[in-house]
């Protein structure tokens, strides 16, 4: 299928990208349009302008209720009330099912990511493989720090297996045999939420108040898009 995205046949030695590579890859598409982003950077940014622009945000363990007549919204820090609200709780569907949104069903899908950190900076770039019939990526940032993802499983349990950072960090061995030295930063976890269709959607749960969910692998990405929406919902 030809999504309009340019893309170039590449062999081992006809281009240099290939160095840095493992042997065993000898051909590979290149898209020269691709780019990433740092979800830290992203998110920081994105806290920093909207306080900026007078928003405020109540760090909260959990939102309890969210009465749909008034918007009335019980935290662990108190009420709140607001003529419009967007539930954006990710996997989380439990709020909707409260408000007896009937279609309720959102599954979390586990994924694991490994941060590492190399001593030699200026490298960028990234490689998206199938190794041993295992999808994986590697992005490499000009500080040096390099991003290893994704694993992916069904759970709700948001917690670090040692098999996924064992299976990210070998795979990504495998395809990147410089990586050895690399310091070993951390390892994240977190819940995609997919949702029945497998398709992201905007719910109307009353006049004042959306549902959105079921960005899966790519709320991020859409996530300016999902923004659009809610603009124009809001008039
Ligand atoms: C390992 C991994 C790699 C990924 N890589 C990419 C990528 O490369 N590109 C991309 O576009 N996307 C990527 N994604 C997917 C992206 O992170 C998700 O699609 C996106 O986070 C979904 O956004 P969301 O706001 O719907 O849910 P979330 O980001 O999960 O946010 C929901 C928030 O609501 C909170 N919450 C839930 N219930 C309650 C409650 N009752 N009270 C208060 N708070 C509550 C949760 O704690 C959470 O903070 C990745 C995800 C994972 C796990």
């Amino acid at each position: 299928m030809d999504f309009g995205i340019e893309r170039q046949l590449l062999v081992r030695g006809a281009a240099e990208i290939f160095d840095r590579y493992s042997p065993r890859i000898s051909e590979g598409l290149y898209f020269p349009s691709d780019s990433f982003v740092d979800v830290d950077e992203v998110r920081q940014g994105l806290v920093a302008t909207l306080r900026n622009r007078g928003v405020t945000f109540v760090a909260t363990d959990a939102v309890t209720l969210l009465d749909d007549k008034v918007v009335r919204v019980e935290t662990h820090q108190g009420c709140f009330e607001a003529p419009f609200a967007v539930l954006a709780t990710g996997a989380n569907g439990a709020l909707a099912r409260q408000l007896n949104v009937e279609s309720a069903a959102v599954r979390p899908v586990r994924g694991v990511t490994v941060r590492l950190q190399r001593r030699q900076h200026g490298q960028t770039g990234m490689i998206r493989a199938l190794v041993d019939g295992r999808p994986i990526y590697v992005v490499e940032r000009s500080d040096g720090s390099v991003v290893v993802g994704a694993s992916s499983d069904e759970s709700n349990d948001r917690y670090v297996d040692a098999l996924a950072v064992s299976e990210l960090l070998r795979l990504a061995l495998l395809i990147y045999p410089s990586l050895d030295g690399a310091e070993f930063v951390e390892a994240r976890s977190g819940l995609r939420p997919v949702a029945q269709a497998g398709l992201p959607f905007f719910q109307e749960i009353s006049p004042n108040c959306v549902w959105t969910s079921g960005y899966y692998r790519h709320g991020v990405l859409m996530a300016p898009l999902a923004y659009r929406h809610v603009e124009r919902r809001l008039g």
